[in-house]
């Protein structure tokens, strides 16, 4: 995945809240393209795979069931800069600590249930997009 380009979740609460339009607006609204694009849902497998990075920290279980409870939105977006812009869009993990105007400011409940996923590299979007998405689904 070229480096424009960044991996996104709309997590499980967002969609059960029913705040995809919503979120999808905004972030078509800071510019970038949505480049791939499903609802879908992981397995425990999924999250945990996932999540590896995490899995020795306290909240990995209750993570891999938030995670798996419902359907999530799973994207793949292209800006210039769309690794460090779209982190900065979504805001700090805790919404308490969130700027104004950032997607987990006005959609996230908890530092668990924060709404939405960004990549935190390039490498890391290219695998974490390269997990959800075959080459035929990347536009
Ligand atoms: N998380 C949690 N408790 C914590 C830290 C993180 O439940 O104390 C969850 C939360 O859903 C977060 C995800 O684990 O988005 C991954 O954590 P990370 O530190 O990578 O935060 P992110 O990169 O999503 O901001
Ligand atoms: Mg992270």
């Amino acid at each position: 995945m070229a480096t424009n380009r960044t991996f996104t979740m709309l997590k499980p609460d967002a969609v059960e809240k029913g705040h995809i339009g919503a979120i999808l607006e905004k972030i078509a609204a800071s510019g970038f393209r949505i480049v791939a694009m499903k609802l879908t849902q992981m397995t425990k497998t999924d999250a945990e795979t996932f999540y590896a990075i995490h899995r020795e920290r306290p909240f990995f279980p209750d993570l891999v069931t938030y995670m798996t409870r419902g359907p999530i939105v799973a994207a793949i977006l292209e800006k210039e800069n769309a690794v460090e812009d779209f982190r900065a869009l979504i805001g700090a993990t805790n919404p308490v600590d969130a700027a104004d105007g950032t997607i987990r400011k006005q959609f996230a409940t908890s530092i668990s249930e924060n709404a939405v996923h960004g990549s935190d590299s390039n490498d890391n979007a290219a695998i974490e997009g390269a997990f959800h998405f075959s080459g035929r689904e990347v536009f």
